[in-house]
């Protein structure tokens, strides 16, 4: 397993709740048009605009307007789980659908009983960061930004021994530059339309900051816009978030190859917590929506084989993605933590 690779650092964007029917399918029509916030006064003319932006007749077209750069680089030169009509299945199997089991399944590689709720407390479990953090070659090259304030929990921000900036904290870690210091003023001072945790731009520009400023081996990037609006019922910003989060991983992919240190050596990986209900139920999640638990995952980088778009795939699951980006590393995760899901072989390459 562990065989010659050449990825030396590892990017794992993780995006809330994004349902793999968007991702494979693009915008649904009947909520592009009839779901119900959207036509309140306040966002009509954003669902006009989105219906302009994302609907196109064929879902290959749909989804590409969603997110070119999954559907282009992606797909051409990396893998993309999930697409049940083409017979490639990924789901969480923590069993209750919602963030914080799922962030843990996914960054520990087991699911934990213990973990009932999105609760800002601290994991007891260690996670795949950590555990490689505390390996000298790792140690200090590992950081994790996110939106929602509850990654302080979840990596255990006071245990874990590396940064984590998470909801509206500011980044104080590294010395101060003008971008840097706009950001952390904006967090202070936008307006908070949820309290534990600002809109995607502020950690996706301040992880982008640390990227350039520390240059880390593993970093985490949380993006949450997509669940905020998919409980609150707005469709259209739902997509906005989603094409947003896809421009960022253009963005990140254009940077790390721009930079020594990471270009030609670098694996990023893009996946949801959970999935989302479907028709009335998409704005849900939970143990009593069997359907959210229901994933996509996405994996680029130059150990990757370039399959694109998987069909009658080997089914994947959360729980593995920890002992993945831990071998393409060259660390054996699963040996060392059994309960761990095993490595998924086919991104790694012979
Ligand atoms: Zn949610």
């Amino acid at each position: 397993m562990l065989t010659a690779h050449k990825t030396q650092n590892v990017i794992v964007v993780m995006i809330d709740g994004l349902r793999w029917q968007e991702v494979f399918g693009g915008a649904d029509r009947d909520l592009l048009w009839t779901s119900g916030r959207d036509s309140l006064a306040l966002s009509r003319d954003r669902a006009a605009q989105a219906q302009k932006l994302y609907w196109r007749d064929a879902a290959t077209e749909r989804r590409q307007a969603l997110m070119p750069f999954l559907w282009s680089v992606v797909l051409e030169h990396g893998q993309i789980f999930g697409n049940r009509e083409l017979g490639s299945d990924s789901q969480v199997t923590n069993g209750l659908n919602f963030s914080y089991p799922g962030y843990n399944e996914t960054l520990t590689g087991f699911d934990d009983p213990r973990i009932q709720s999105n609760d800002n407390v601290p994991n007891p479990n260690v996670t795949v960061f950590e555990w490689l953090n505390r390996k000298p070659a790792f140690a200090g090259k590992v950081a994790a930004f996110g939106a929602w304030e509850t990654f302080n929990g979840i990596f255990n921000r006071e245990r874990c021994g590396f940064v984590v900036n998470a909801g509206y904290d500011p980044l104080e870690t590294i010395p101060a530059n003008p971008e840097l210091t706009l950001l952390n003023q904006q967090k202070a001072e936008t307006v908070r339309i949820w309290p534990d945790e600002p809109f995607d731009p502020l950690p996706f520009h301040t992880a982008v900051e640390y990227l350039r400023e520390v240059k880390p081996r593993l970093l985490f990037l949380g993006l949450n816009e997509t669940d905020g609006w998919g409980h609150a019922g707005f469709y259209a910003e739902y997509l906005n978030a989603a094409h947003r989060d896809d421009s960022y991983l253009h963005q990140l992919w254009d940077l790390v190859q721009s930079m020594p240190e990471y270009s030609g050596k670098t694996t990023m990986i893009v996946l949801p917590d959970h999935g989302r209900g479907v028709g009335a139920k998409w704005t849900d999640h939970g143990e009593k929506i069997p359907e959210s638990k229901e994933t996509w995952m996405a994996f680029l980088g130059p150990d990757t084989p370039a399959l694109g778009e998987r069909s009658q795939a080997v089914p994947v699951t959360e729980s593995q993605v920890a002992a993945t980006l831990a071998a393409l590393l060259g660390e054996d995760y699963h040996a060392a933590v059994p309960k761990a899901g095993e490595a998924i072989e086919d991104v790694l390459g012979k």
